[in-house]
């Protein structure tokens, strides 16, 4: 049997014995507190799609985008209070699905548990909008081509989580990855999609399989054309990253976070001289501004609660 929980702030332990199936997916989305009053959701349509894409991918059965839709919707409204003030902040949710089955062998997992934790939330770098320092990774990978990069789920974390881990230990923000093949072309941070912009030209890696197909990526190269930026999906090779004007980061959790410096085998590049960024600035404004209910929604991104 197929089991939809919602969950109220934080997680709580669950224990199913049908959950035989080691595998999990799951989302990233946030709820904001528009100035006007309104509680507003971006694009979790899109969050559906790839959870469902993700199921494909994993022989997982999975909900409906409205089924999810629903459910988002219900913990948000559920948990209404813990909206942070416009601007203050915003209840991240996480849809979590989990395979199951009363079979013990490798085999699709035909039932599923889907579980909605929410958690109000400020910024995701202690830096907020100010630039943070990556360091490329040279001895995990995340991904690898004809893997699960791809999609959202709980293994690629795990995999990289130690090399996460000794980054923060030794004082970076996060940790960006390089392809496992040529070990030379970007792939994107822990959390999150790059992007360079030399003389006015944005470049971000092309979506290939190994990397997740981020919700603000496809946003931000939206916006970033209609502000009449020229943006080159590519192979983007180190030495293009090192010798940008400037670097930036975007995600739902990161929002868009300008890159301050790089370091790679223990050589640091610095960016922008500790400030933030023009276009990531220009860029970061125009998306909280729609996100904030200030800018219109000419793109149709937003969906109203109440
Ligand atoms: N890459 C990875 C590995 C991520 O975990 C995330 C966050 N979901 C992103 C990119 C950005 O995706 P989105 O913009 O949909 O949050």
């Amino acid at each position: 049997m197929n089991r939809i929980l919602s969950s109220v702030v934080f997680a709580r332990r669950i224990f199913r014995k049908e959950a035989e199936h080691p595998r999990g997916l799951f989302e990233g989305l946030k709820a904001y507190r528009t100035q006007d009053g309104n509680i507003v959701l971006f694009r979790p349509e899109e969050n559906a799609l790839r959870m469902r894409a993700g199921a494909e991918r994993m022989c997982m059965a999975a909900p409906t985008v409205e089924q999810f839709l629903e459910a988002v919707k219900e913990i948000v409204l559920a948990n209404e209070r813990w909206i942070p003030p416009t601007g203050k902040g915003s209840l991240y949710i996480r849809p979590l699905l989990m395979g199951s089955g009363s079979v013990l062998g490798i085999a699709p997992a035909p039932e599923y548990t889907f579980l909605i934790y929410a958690s109000p939330v400020g910024n995701y770098f202690k830096e907020g909008l100010a630039p943070i320092n990556l360091v490329i990774e040279t001895d995990f990978h995340r991904a690898s081509p004809g893997g699960t990069g791809g999609v959202k789920t709980i293994g690629n974390y795990a995999a990289v989580l130690k090399a996460h881990t000794a980054a923060k230990a030794q004082g970076y923000s996060d940790v960006l990855y390089l392809d496992c093949v040529h070990k030379k072309y970007l792939e994107e941070v822990s959390s999150c999609n790059v992007f360079v912009v030399k003389d006015n030209v944005i470049s971000t890696p092309a979506i290939k399989g190994t990397i997740l197909p981020g919700i603000t990526r496809k946003s931000i190269i939206d916006i970033a054309c209609s502000l009449g930026f020229e943006v080159v999906e590519q192979l983007v090779p180190v030495d293009q990253l090192l010798s940008a004007d400037e670097v930036f980061c975007t995600g739902t959790a990161v929002v868009v976070s300008p890159v301050g410096s790089i370091t790679h085998k223990g050589k640091r590049t610095s960016f922008g001289d500790g400030k933030v960024g023009r276009v990531a600035q220009q860029l970061h404004t125009a998306l909280t501004r729609l996100q904030m209910g200030i800018a219109e929604d000419n793109m149709d991104w937003i969906v109203k609660l109440k």
